[in-house]
């Protein structure tokens, strides 16, 4: 196992890219929408991605966060990348960036503070940096530390529907007379979570509506349901209950399991996968291995 070597699932118009172990690293990289979801490692090919998402403070998903910042200062990126975290990590997350940067000998006088931004998980959606055709919005979910999970919506524009039939030049005048002629609207796209109990996916239904759903599947063996429990994991049992409940009626396609413990061969994880998931949403399962 090697957390540099990349996993690669490609979707009509965006690809997920990255490694996910428990306990190993977790990090995936969507290229096309600029943006990393978590930075347990940091490969090259992330350093150059504006974005950031931190889901939880644990070491295997946050460890290489400060070495994305400090690699693009060495190759001289002078666009800061914006590093979001739930607001209640900001501040142990600024004082980590800081001792890093002394511990290296960097002076005070010449330490740049990384870009924050720290969400409330009960808030509202809002806009990425650098990318304005995107919104991102966080949400609690159930771990054994604070953690959080992340969506994100495409963002468009639609004519108010009062207005449909006018013509573009008086759609024009309106515009001019400060009318606002669009509302807008959130397709949810991709909801990616770091680390959760099996619980969260029942309690948190609006995950069911992105179109890619990334969770963890940490535990998959029948006699480890207590232990997925005792350590604040997903069961793959506790995927099938969800899916029984929201799939059938659920705009998901993909479901992206990710995070399995490092115990398990990839054809244990099939063979597990292939036993457990009813034939109806087999499918829409992608295994992140
Ligand atoms: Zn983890
Ligand atoms: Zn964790």
């Amino acid at each position: 196992l090697n957390a540099l070597d990349q996993i690669s699932i490609q979707f009509k118009d965006y690809s997920l890219n990255g490694f996910s172990v428990s306990g190993l690293s977790t990090y995936v990289q969507v290229p096309e929408m600029d943006l990393c979801f978590d930075m347990g490692e940091c490969p090259l090919s992330a350093v150059g991605l504006n974005h950031v998402f931190l889901t939880h403070a644990h070491g295997d998903h946050s460890r290489c966060l400060m070495r994305h910042d400090s690699l693009r200062k060495m190759m001289n990126i002078e666009k800061p990348a914006v590093y979001y975290l739930p607001d209640y990590l900001v501040e142990s997350a600024k004082a980590l960036f800081k001792a890093e940067s002394k511990f290296e000998g960097v002076s005070e006088e010449k330490y740049k503070e990384p870009f924050v931004i720290g969400l409330n998980p009960l808030g509202e959606n809002i806009p990425l940096v650098y990318r304005k055709d995107l919104a991102v919005q966080a949400f609690n979910v159930q771990h054994s530390v604070p953690a959080v999970g992340y969506t994100l919506y495409r963002r468009r524009k639609k004519l108010r529907p009062e207005l449909i039939g006018k013509s573009p030049q008086e759609l024009i005048e309106l515009r001019k007379a400060g009318t606002q002629i669009n509302f807008e609207i959130l397709d949810p796209t991709i909801t990616f979570i770091g680390d959760c109990l099996g619980i969260s996916l029942i309690e948190e239904a609006h995950i069911w509506k992105s179109e890619t759903l990334v969770i963890e599947s940490t535990f998959i063996l029948e006699d480890e349901k207590k232990m997925a429990l005792k350590k604040g994991h997903t069961h793959l049992a506790d995927i099938v209950s969800a899916l029984e409940i929201y799939g059938d009626n659920s705009p998901c396609q993909n479901v992206v399991l990710k995070h399995f413990s490092m115990k398990y061969s990839k054809g244990v994880i099939q063979n597990e996968v292939h036993r457990l998931i009813p034939e109806r949403f087999k499918n829409r399962i992608h295994l992140f291995i």
